[in-house]
């Protein structure tokens, strides 16, 4: 039998993708090599699964970190209030959340899983599960349908790449699609590892794990014309620093620069040099007695105030009387310029998303067919796009799954 299209990957790429062309009249069959679909997207946001971000336009592009432009079509086509739409006729309602982060109002990731798998089932996709691809199959530069791990092989006059990336493989994608697309001639670039951990080579950092900063500004200290910097959360862990702003900045470390870097960790960036220098004054002065950290635990966590006397090269016990003038500079000096040296992040495995995969200039933005390879498309983290947390890359995934769901199979 011969399929309109084969769609390789049960991800949120895959099964959009699938669902949309069988909706057209497509004869569409899915194959997952996993034993469930979206295994991937069953541990998104925690479990709680960020499924886009209300941000239209300028807002969402300005958190796209690659190819931002070539998913102009994508993103235009299939926009997040669509998906929000869609899955309430699915009988899924949506939550907004801080940041525009939306997600299930039931906080289940299975619950955007159910509505997919029914949405594909209302369609009238064929869903085979166990069934890992091995290779693709073409003939005369035109997509012909795809060969499996069992040798079997399912014919088809388009197919569609939605292996997703290469990071966190035990959840199915291990970068397959790069694969499939380079022996067919694609450019792959990268990967790399995108929103993940830092390694840091200074101990104190690794001394605080576990601990939780709200609001702090990173910076790279010195990049040449390469600018990065990231506000909001961060984590200390036992390798180094995590949290949604070191994730974001990740994405930009690994794309421009080069390590070992330096990074520099703004404690207070709300309050300009000179007024926290004020504050730290008023508060040595209504505690003349009081040692300087304990003092200083008023405006930091308590597991960090005595790390920063010793950064700034103060001695951490003298009372806040004995504080000298320039002492009080080294002290707002360190709080809002602590330097620590970045060696390197966490594994690719380790990154939420990976970076690079089949090179843009190789896809036609508007229906994301294969610019080498008739009737071939590719959607969702196989391509060269990735964005920062907040729901971006999974509606990248929905958008460019429904963009090729819309194309595939036309005019032939
Ligand atoms: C821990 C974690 C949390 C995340 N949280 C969020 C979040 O809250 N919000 C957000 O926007 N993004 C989040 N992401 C990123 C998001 O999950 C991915 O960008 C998204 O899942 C990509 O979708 P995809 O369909 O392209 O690929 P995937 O979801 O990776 O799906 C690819 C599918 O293809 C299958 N496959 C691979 N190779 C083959 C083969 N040879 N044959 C058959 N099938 C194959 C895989 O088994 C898999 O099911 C998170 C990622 C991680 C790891």
């Amino acid at each position: 039998m011969e399929y309109d299209l084969v769609v390789i990957g049960g991800g949120p790429a895959g099964m959009l993708g699938a669902a949309t062309a069988a909706r057209r009249g497509l004869k569409v069959v899915l194959l997952e090599k996993n034993d469930r679909l979206g295994k991937k997207l069953a541990i998104t946001g925690g479990g709680r699964c960020n499924f886009t971000n209300d941000s239209d336009g300028d807002a969402f592009s300005g958190n796209i970190v690659t190819n931002g432009k070539f998913l102009y079509s994508a993103l235009n086509a299939f926009a997040g209030r669509h998906l929000v739409q869609l899955f309430k006729t699915l009988g899924l309602q949506a939550r907004v959340e801080a940041g525009g982060r939306v997600f299930p109002a039931s906080g289940q990731s299975g619950d955007v899983l159910k509505a997919l798998q029914k949405h594909l089932q209302d369609s009238g996709v064929e869903v085979r599960y166990n069934s890992g691809v091995r290779q693709l199959l073409s003939r005369d530069g035109q997509a012909a349908g795809a060969l499996l791990s069992d040798n079997s092989t399912v014919k088809s006059r388009s197919v569609l790449v939605a292996t997703g990336g290469a990071s966190y493989q035990q959840t199915g994608s291990s970068g397959d699609g790069y694969r499939f697309a380079r022996r067919l001639g694609h450019t792959i670039v990268g990967p790399r590892p995108a929103l993940v951990p830092l390694v840091v080579r200074d101990g104190w950092v690794r001394e605080l794990q576990g601990l939780a900063l709200d609001h702090v500004m990173l910076r790279v200290a010195a990049g040449g014309r390469a600018k990065a910097e990231q506000s909001g959360e961060l984590l200390f862990t036992h390798f180094g620093l995590s949290g949604p702003a070191v994730l974001n900045l990740s994405s930009f470390l690994t794309k421009h620069f080069s390590f070992p870097l330096d990074l520099i960790i703004d404690l207070k960036p709300g309050w300009p040099g000179e007024r926290l220098n004020k504050l730290l004054q008023d508060h040595l002065q209504q505690n003349p007695a009081r040692s300087l950290k304990n003092t200083l635990s008023v405006i930091l966590p308590q597991r960090l105030a005595p790390v920063i006397p010793v950064l700034a090269g103060v001695d951490g016990g003298r009372q806040g009387a004995q504080v000298t003038r320039g002492e009080r500079e080294e002290l707002v000096s360190a709080l809002k310029n602590l330097a620590v040296t970045v060696t390197g992040t966490r594994s690719l495995n380790e990154a939420i998303v990976t970076g690079g995969g089949v090179s843009v200039k190789e896809i036609n933005p508007s229906t994301l067919e294969s610019k080498i390879i008739r009737g071939l498309y590719f959607a969702g983290e196989v391509i060269d796009v990735d964005a920062l947390t907040g729901g971006f890359n999974l509606q990248i995934a929905f958008s460019t799954g429904y963009l090729s769901g819309s194309s595939a199979g036309a005019g032939r």
